[in-house]
């Protein structure tokens, strides 16, 4: 496994970051017990780097697994919230520690920032984490986000040292521009000493077809410092490290496809709708439905956002 200094944040990352997101309640929905092993075997193949958020719900999942590769090295985990106050972000934090099991959060992100606008937004929730950052709290703060305005707009603001940006081989999901807009901004947030890491590498599971050269894609960006990958099996972890290690000789991993399913029991108060960041839902005859299929990225974040659980990617 290589491993990469994750911009000024003085922390070493390896290039393969595991997606938390899969294992948890939003996609596979594997039990903390379960999950943990996934996340373990990838810990024990060398990958240090593990991406979550609040939303995700795989606190358990990642605090089991840390537990039982104590002692066998340091793990950076990054997390986010979507709070914007104060007090918000203030029970993120503890809800993160408590959670994880962590005293000290390595990466703290806002989670999906639209634009300079959607920041100062965001402030009182930012000045928090600066603060837990000067106590030793946390240990690097940043972002991530869909949208091109906002990693421009986290160019420019030196108190945010990590991108989480959405780029991928064909730029789905990418908001705001082009694949080529978002890896320029990528490239001067790089220069301006960001710590980079890649999301939805396959686009959410899209490219999962074309697994290989999605990920061939991206490897060869220096400035593109790790890149998450969902994984949800042993086998899956197994198969990403190879391929991260530089075996090109393995089969794929096993494509199963993903839907966004919308039950019955919709009541379309809309709220996914206004959750999606792709502007992928609308409200048709009084229930959610999808607006634009191609704009889906199967991130799962209309089901968190569902108050009768009735959306979800299967
Ligand atoms: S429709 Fe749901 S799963 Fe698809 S991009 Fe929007 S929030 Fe994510
Ligand atoms: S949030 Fe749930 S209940 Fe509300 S419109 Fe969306 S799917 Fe329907």
């Amino acid at each position: 496994m290589k491993y990469t200094e994750l911009g000024r944040t003085g922390l070493s990352v390896s290039r393969l970051c595991f997606g938390a997101l899969t294992i948890g309640p939003l996609q596979r929905g594997l039990a903390p017990e379960e999950g943990s092993k996934v996340l373990l075997r990838a810990l024990e193949l060398g990958v240090n780097f593990v991406d979550t958020a609040e939303m995700y719900e795989t606190y358990d999942h990642i605090r089991l697994a840390l537990q039982r590769f104590a002692g066998r090295g340091q793990v950076v985990v990054a997390t986010k919230s979507y709070a914007y106050t104060r007090a918000g972000m203030l029970e993120s934090l503890e809800r993160a520690q408590k959670g994880l099991g962590l005293e000290v959060i390595p990466i703290f992100l806002l989670h999906e920032q639209e634009s300079s606008h959607t920041l100062r937004g965001h402030w009182p929730a930012l000045e928090v984490l600066l603060e837990a950052k000067k106590a030793g709290i946390v240990q690097a703060v940043g972002i991530s986000t869909h949208h091109v305005q906002a990693v421009m707009a986290a160019t420019a603001i030196p108190e945010i040292e990590v991108v989480s940006p959405l780029i991928n081989k064909t730029g789905i999901g990418i908001q705001g521009g082009s694949r080529e807009d978002m890896l320029a901004a990528i490239v001067k947030a790089a220069e301006a000493g960001k710590g980079i890491y890649a999301m939805k590498p396959l686009g959410g599971g899209h490219l999962l077809g074309e697994w290989a050269e999605a990920l061939d894609y991206l490897l060869p960006m220096d400035h593109i410092h790790s890149i998450a990958v969902g994984m949800k099996s042993i086998a899956e972890v197994e198969s990403n490290v190879a391929f991260f290690q530089g075996r090109r000789d393995l089969p794929r991993p096993q494509v199963s496809s993903r839907q966004l399913h919308i039950d019955y029991w919709c009541t379309g108060c809309g709220s996914c709708v206004a959750a999606c960041p792709n502007g992928a839902l609308e409200l048709s005859d009084g229930r959610a439905a999808v607006a634009l299929h191609g704009e889906c990225v199967f991130c799962g974040y209309c089901g968190a956002s569902c108050p009768e659980f009735a959306i979800k990617v299967i």
